[in-house]
């Protein structure tokens, strides 16, 4: 009982000489922060905002949020933390929207970067200089306030995710990926210039021309090496409206074959392309007839979903005003060539921007219902071509017993359009798919709880595994340097040396848990 007692009273004096040492720590790191001569501003009190994310799973608090009015705000904080040395526990995250899964904009007891703060710099479009106009953007800078502003010049991004409300800084840390991507590549395909804050504090512009090194590190690099703070983004001619359509199969193999034939077909077809797995739905095409007109009406109502696994294509085709009747020949004729089940081809026309803006409409509806901010254990791979039917048998035809608790998107893009320098990684393959399990853990839905999705998607990987598909991951999520090792695979060398020259003491981006602060 008395030794009991002495290894209690021993541990309680430990652990307060830890707090209190901790204590002073952050009590002179607040001080020496609250000295930064700053635009903006430090808030240390309510930052319980910035240890939040999408995935609703993982929280950090950090110790304060720099609101950044200038690129030199985000230099100073640091340059600042930079020079404390190795010996400080102080690590920056930068935070975009928060749209993470897995608290990879957060850091515990360090500092969280507000990029939206930088927003109100002007965006700047150059359009002069056509057959090749850009915008300049902040790095906090949302999709879809630059859509906004450069369809006032007919403009617009050539490469998109498929939800706008991301940054610029978050997008482009990953890859950017959507339906456009098998034409022009992913979003990290289609940025010339990157104004960049590195983890010593530098400010540097970098491209293909200039200091390139940084330039492919920080492209799909998970915000490892330096924060971007402004960007320049490939713009073209933005159409006025969007011909969107959605047919479905029944067969795998037939909806893959239409894909790959279509992401490759000379004249690019169409302008986006993108599908979905459809699994135990009822009622589907009576949802779908809210927002699309079914070509055959009488066929399309006695087409039943109930219960099966269904394959839907979706395409969109870009019009201008002058060329609709051409464009809606050419698509009638390349329908033709495709092996749906005939009865179920639906189509509208809607604007560019509500179609690319889509995805909001269903976030709108999701907030009503409280659906929104529910945990999101989502699963995004990357699967070669060679493999995707055995996946699909396994994980479609097995595993997954029910989508009706958010989409599974799946669509191929060409590796020849990635830009193989970049930090991101992809399967070797030219086509690859990717494969969006997107689902919300919703309380009170049956087989809805996280548990339960976290235990499915470790089934999808295991069976991968076993199965020898060869994917990646994308927003990759890994708690050891051995896995962290394996994803990177033969890219892993050139991401450490990085590491080592742009953010050698592990300051930026710690929520990803790649590398550790040596304290
Ligand atoms: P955050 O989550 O805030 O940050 C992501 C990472 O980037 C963090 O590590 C952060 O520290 C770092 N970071 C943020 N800003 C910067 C910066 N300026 N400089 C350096 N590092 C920075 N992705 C696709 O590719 N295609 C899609 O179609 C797609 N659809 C999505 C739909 C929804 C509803 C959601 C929630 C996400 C979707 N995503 C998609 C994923 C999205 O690309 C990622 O969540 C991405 O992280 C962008 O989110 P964010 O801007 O909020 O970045």
């Amino acid at each position: 009982k008395r030794t009991m007692l002495i290894v209690r009273s021993f541990t309680i004096l430990l652990l307060s000489c830890i707090a209190f040492k901790l204590a002073c720590c952050f009590s002179s790191s607040i001080s020496s922060l609250k000295a930064l001569p700053l635009v903006g501003h430090l808030e240390f009190e309510d930052v319980h905002h910035a240890s939040k994310d999408f995935g609703n799973r993982y929280q950090l608090i950090p110790l304060a949020v720099l609101h950044p009015k200038s690129v030199s705000d985000i230099a100073s904080a640091i340059r600042h933390i930079w020079m404390m040395g190795p010996h400080s526990q102080l690590t920056v995250a930068a935070r975009g929207r928060g749209h993470s899964l897995q608290g990879q904009a957060q850091t515990r007891h360090g500092v969280v970067i507000h990029m939206e703060s930088l927003h109100p710099q002007k965006l700047q479009v150059y359009s002069m200089d056509a057959p090749a106009p850009y915008v300049d953007v902040s790095g906090g800078e949302l999709w879809i306030n630059i859509l906004h502003e450069t369809l006032k010049y007919g403009l617009a991004p050539k490469s998109w995710t498929d939800y706008l409300h991301l940054t610029v800084g978050g997008t482009l840390s990953n890859a950017g990926i959507s339906g456009q991507a098998f034409r022009h590549g992913p979003q990290i395909s289609n940025v010339h210039q990157l104004e960049i804050v590195t983890g010593k504090g530098e400010i540097l512009n970098c491209s293909k021309r200039q200091n390139s090194d940084l330039f492919d590190g920080v492209l799909g690099g998970l915000g490892q090496f330096g924060i971007i703070t402004r960007a320049r983004i490939a713009l073209e001619p933005a159409p006025t409206m969007v011909k969107w359509i959605r047919v479905l199969y029944l067969d795998f193999s037939a909806f893959a074959k239409d894909q790959e034939q279509l992401i490759s077909a000379k004249g690019h077809k169409f302008d986006y392309i993108e599908g979905f797995v459809i699994i135990n739905r009822t009622g589907l095409l009576n949802n779908w007839r809210l927002s699309f007109t079914p070509e055959e009406p009488l066929e399309a109502s006695q087409f039943k979903s109930d219960g099966r696994t269904l394959y839907c294509l979706e395409l969109a085709k870009y019009l201008k005003q002058d060329n609709k009747d051409v464009i809606n020949q050419e698509v009638k004729e390349t329908l033709s060539e495709l092996s749906y089940v005939s009865s179920t081809l639906f189509s509208t026309e809607v604007t560019y921007e509500a179609f690319l803006d889509r995805v909001h409409v269903s976030e709108v509806k999701l907030r009503s219902k409280g659906q929104w901010e529910v945990p999101h254990p989502w699963l995004n791979l990357l699967v070669p071509r060679s493999t995707i039917r055995e996946f699909a048998k396994g994980v479609f035809g097995n595993i997954l017993t029910d989508t009706s608790n958010g989409p599974v998107i799946v669509y191929p893009v060409n590796k020849s359009k990635w830009d193989n320098q970049t930090s991101a990684v992809t399967p070797e393959e030219e086509v690859f798919y990717l494969v969006a399990i997107l689902t919300s853990a919703v309380p009170g839905k049956e087989d809805g709880g996280v548990e339960q999705i976290l235990k499915r998607n470790r089934r999808i990987l295991e069976f991968s595994e076993e199965a020898g598909i060869g994917l990646k991951q994308y927003l990759p999520h890994y708690t050891t340097r051995e896995e962290w090792r394996s994803h990177f695979g033969a890219k892993w060398g050139e991401f450490v040396r990085r590491k080592s020259r742009y953010d050698p003491l592990a300051i930026l981006a710690p929520g990803q848990r790649i590398f550790e602060k040596a304290v």
